[in-house]
């Protein structure tokens, strides 16, 4: 079987978010399958060839170098100037796309001022030059496996102006939803740089409010949909989550599963990190007490192990509970001892909330306003608690990652949360309120200072598995129908 992976962002390459993570660790899993994979992606600014790519899994060809027509692609075209190959896993080929114009700046969506105004010109140009791309090389994939609304127009491509073309004939596409919120809607005006005809702007096409909405697009076009965990699949449907596209979503019932997300263990992995401070595992927890003095050091808190250390890695929005931050931490950390690392960036406002916090309890609180790789990897190990109040979420990396270091997460009971968390494994609020919330956090905090009991928790939380195993097994049985 061949599938083709679209996505906007990938690990190693390019990452603001959960899905890199996906759409890097599904193609490894699915290639130790036997499933022939490729991927495009735009080659952004940041996408640099590699120095330490992952643990050397990965290598770098510019176009022309051969890469592109080894043995497996037989008589695979080798690729136009416009192209880089890179390389994942075994034999994962990446395909970079270039345009000065679209992909060299510093963000990838968009920078301090908000997202880049030709957003649509430059995903809808990604999506049409990965289409032409398998013709140059000769690959028709089974599957076009698509993510996200970046990716959303290549169904509706397929099947409109692609689909005379006999090579793209029989080629069937999956499209995951990672985050119903972010939808790509544009203004009316925009339409025509799509190429696409204008009966297609209409209710049961890309219109949506006299908006052009390229999710929906996709949504409507795409052969089967299926989102990141079962819980959020169901709630998608609702109106309460369904971010208007609930009744759309609901006409495709049938062709629409949820799959939970999983993590790739080669990187994340306590016994092998090589960010953290000191390795460890279930059987070495003392050593995830040096990880948590260290990050107290590193952060500039006062290092003190008997106060329960709460760790947060997360885009600073509204999504993932920073309203509900912004109206608690003072009381909490009025009345409790606890201490709080936040690392992440988003709106402005909750970056100078943690900042003024931090100033105000330089001992307890500390605001790392960043994007850094290496300092998360060190939360999740020297963090005694993970915060993930998320007021809706897909599924969530973070939960997962840290039980994957005995870090126990608080979460709030929704999406993939709700699928990975529960009072056995961590703590979970069920009521999206301040008090509940405090709540949470005052019982985790008593549960810290039981040591045996504590210990014992995280024991629990070591034995967790959310590897891509299973869902991975899931992934190819939904490509089994298609094809
Ligand atoms: P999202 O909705 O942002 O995709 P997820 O929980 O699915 O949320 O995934 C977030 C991913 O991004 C995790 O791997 C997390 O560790 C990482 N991450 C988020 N913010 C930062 C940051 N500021 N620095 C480093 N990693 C981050």
């Amino acid at each position: 079987m061949k599938v083709f992976i679209c996505a906007s962002e990938i690990v190693p390459f390019a990452k603001t978010g959960g899905l890199a993570d996906v759409a890097g660790a599904l193609p490894l899993v699915l290639e130790k399958h036997g499933i022939e994979v490729r991927i495009a992606l735009p080659k952004y600014k940041i996408v640099k060839p590699p120095l330490d790519f992952a643990q050397g899994r990965q290598s770098h060809q510019p176009a022309g170098s051969g890469l592109a027509s080894d043995s497996q692609s037989q008589k695979a075209a080798s690729v136009k100037d416009d192209i880089e190959v890179s390389k994942i896993g075994k034999n994962v080929r990446v395909y970079l796309i270039k345009n000065a114009q679209y992909f060299d700046r510093d963000g990838l969506y968009g920078d301090k001022a908000g997202d880049y105004a030709d957003n649509l010109e430059r995903f809808s140009f990604y999506c049409r030059r990965s289409l032409d791309l398998l013709k140059e090389i000769n690959f028709k994939p089974d599957i076009i496996h698509c993510h996200d609304w970046q990716t959303a127009l290549i169904p509706v491509y397929l099947k409109t102006l692609y689909r005379k073309d006999n090579f793209y004939k029989d080629i069937k596409t999956l499209l995951t939803i990672h985050n119903l919120s972010f939808q790509g809607v544009f203004a009316k005006d925009e339409f025509p740089k799509l190429g696409l005809d204008w009966p297609l702007f209409n209710i049961d096409g890309l219109e949506f409010y006299h908006k052009v909405n390229i999710l929906k697009g996709g949504v409507i076009f795409s052969d089967l949909l299926n989102t990141v965990s079962p819980t959020y699949a169901g709630e998608i449907q609702t109106k309460e989550s369904g971010c208007g596209l609930e009744g759309v979503l609901s006409k495709r019932k049938k062709g629409l599963s949820g799959i939970l997300n999983g993590l790739d263990y080669g990187l994340w992995d306590p016994e092998k990190d090589t960010h953290i401070y000191k390795p460890y595992s279930a059987s070495a927890l003392r050593d995830k007490y040096v990880n948590k003095k260290m990050l107290q050091e590193e952060c500039r808190l006062s290092v003190q192990e008997e106060i329960p250390l709460f760790g947060m890695v997360s885009r600073l929005s509204q999504q993932k509970g920073l309203d509900l931050i912004a109206q608690s931490m003072e009381d909490l950390l009025g009345h409790c001892k606890m201490q709080i690392i936040v690392l992440g960036v988003g709106d402005a406002r909750y970056h100078q909330l943690l900042s003024g916090l931090a100033q105000k309890y330089p001992a307890n609180v500390s605001a790392q306003i960043k994007f850094d790789e290496g300092l998360a990897h060190k939360i999740y190990a020297g963090a005694d608690i993970f915060l993930m109040p998320s007021r809706f979420e897909p599924c969530g990396l973070g939960q997962m990652i840290a039980l994957r270091y005995g870090t126990l997460p608080l979460v709030f009971k929704t999406g993939g949360l709700a699928d990975t968390v529960s009072q056995v494994n961590g703590f979970v609020f069920k009521e999206y309120t301040k008090e509940a919330f405090v709540r949470t956090v005052e019982s985790a905090i008593s549960a810290y200072r039981s040591k045996r009991k504590w210990m014992a928790l995280v024991k629990k939380a070591f034995t967790y598995n959310f590897s891509w195993e299973k869902s991975a097994g899931e992934y190819i049985k939904l490509y089994q129908k298609l094809s």
